[in-house]
């Protein structure tokens, strides 16, 4: 036994030290709450970074996950894939795109978003392509997808970067502009609708329209990555449909397979026959228990109206948050849309975090400053009130505590 004055052994000493961990272990969950291995219960404001989109143990979710598991995991790209087909149709139905390249991950979606662009300028004629990229934004951690990220942070350590990047500031349209004027390789515009790591910063619908016709006139993709915000968060499928607009290229992941690693990349008739066979590929990518699993998330988001649901009890969580906090001295912002929310400090609060789970409360911290909730599409109105009744007093408590900047 250890003496108590003795840090506890490290309990994962195999594992690569790549995260900053807080030291409760998750057990199970049902709807949107988690138990720890203790037995202290947790609502969740996170939902696995977007992800959890029907929150855990959805009672219309698992059995069809279990029934798909018993039937076929997985099976390779050699044969026909029925369920990539009927995934892929509800996704093009439900984004106005035409054709779907299934993976993993965010990043992986976003890599093959890339290659689509390069080789669309290759067939263009353009030798040597560039893809315009945002400051704040995050895109991933490939050495691609890093290097398109606008976060030195993410980059540092991972040098050289990718080449083929112009980086412009968000909702600057002349910035836009300045770029395809003097810069004849371009071949694409590559943002994050509403950037989540870079700190909930929306695309105002104004400038993504004017992206949209920027892109048109220049013969540019406009490569939406809805990896963090699509799939319902914002209150409709994917957050640019707020601005009335649809992308050439949209990756998706997170949110898609409510917890089962699952991404795509959504292409619309520009984008969608520029990779043919051979150009691109991976191993585990459409497989049957993903295909399961993204299309009975689509299913269930329909049959349950959680589109709607995202949208009311969003706006429940935000005036909530802004009765408790607005006018409190260290607050610059609440903002965001659906439940997708930030709320912006004037100084690092990365500690709460921490705090939060002390309380009962998942969140996440992101930008340093920005405290993010991105909970499950089934939160309730009670459930939101219990966020702001947890989380307001702990942020007010902190601001009061910590030396302004
Ligand atoms: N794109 C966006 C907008 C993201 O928020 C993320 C992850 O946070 C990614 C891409 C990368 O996704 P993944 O972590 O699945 O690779």
């Amino acid at each position: 036994m250890n003496a108590p004055d003795k840090a506890p052994a490290n309990p994962e000493p195999h594992v690569m030290k790549t995260y900053g961990r807080l030291p409760m272990a998750l057990s199970h969950g049902r709807g949107c709450w988690v138990w720890d291995t203790d037995g202290k219960k947790y609502l969740d404001g996170l939902a696995g970074i977007a992800v959890n989109t029907l929150g855990h143990a959805h009672p219309k979710l698992v059995p069809a996950l279990q029934e798909q598991i018993g039937r076929l995991i997985h099976t390779s790209n050699y044969y026909a894939a029925p369920l990539q087909e009927k995934l892929a149709a509800k996704l093009c139905e439900i984004s106005g795109l035409t054709n779907v390249f299934f993976c993993n991950s965010g990043l992986e979606a976003n890599e093959g978003a890339l290659k689509i662009a390069r080789k669309y300028g290759h067939d263009k004629g353009i030798a040597r392509p560039e893809i315009v990229v945002y400051e704040k934004a995050f895109h991933g951690r490939s050495i691609a997808t890093l290097s398109a990220t606008g976060n030195p942070k993410v980059q540092a350590g991972f040098e050289p970067l990718v080449e083929g990047f112009v980086r412009v500031p968000l909702n600057d349209i002349a910035a836009l502009e300045k770029v395809g004027a003097s810069n004849p390789n371009v071949v694409a515009v590559f943002l994050e609708v509403i950037q989540g790591e870079g700190g909930i910063n929306p695309a105002k619908i104004d400038y993504l329209q004017q992206v949209r016709r920027l892109c048109d006139e220049r013969g540019w993709l406009l490569m939406l990555d809805e990896v963090q915000c699509g799939i319902g968060r914002t209150g409709k499928w994917f957050a640019h449909q707020w601005a009335g607009i649809r992308p050439d290229v949209m990756p998706l992941a997170k949110g898609l397979g409510s917890g089962v690693p699952v991404g795509a990349i959504v292409c619309g008739p520009k984008a969608a026959t520029v990779l043919g066979a051979g150009n691109h590929g991976t191993t585990f990518g459409g497989n049957p228990l993903a295909m399961r699993a993204g299309i009975e998330t689509l299913t269930i988001i329909e049959e349950d109206k959680l589109l709607d649901n995202a949208a009311n009890v969003g706006a429940a969580l935000r005036s909530g948050l802004l009765a408790e906090l607005q006018g409190v001295d260290g607050l610059v912002e609440v903002r965001g849309q659906g439940l997708m929310i930030g709320i912006e400090l004037d100084r690092p609060c990365g500690e709460l975090l921490g705090r939060a789970a002390d309380a009962g409360l998942m969140i996440s911290v992101t930008a340093d400053r920005v405290i993010r909730l991105v909970p499950p599409l089934i939160l309730s109105v009670p459930e939101a009130q219990q966020i702001v009744a947890i989380l307001a007093p702990l942020i007010k408590n902190f601001l009061a505590s910590t030396p302004k900047p």
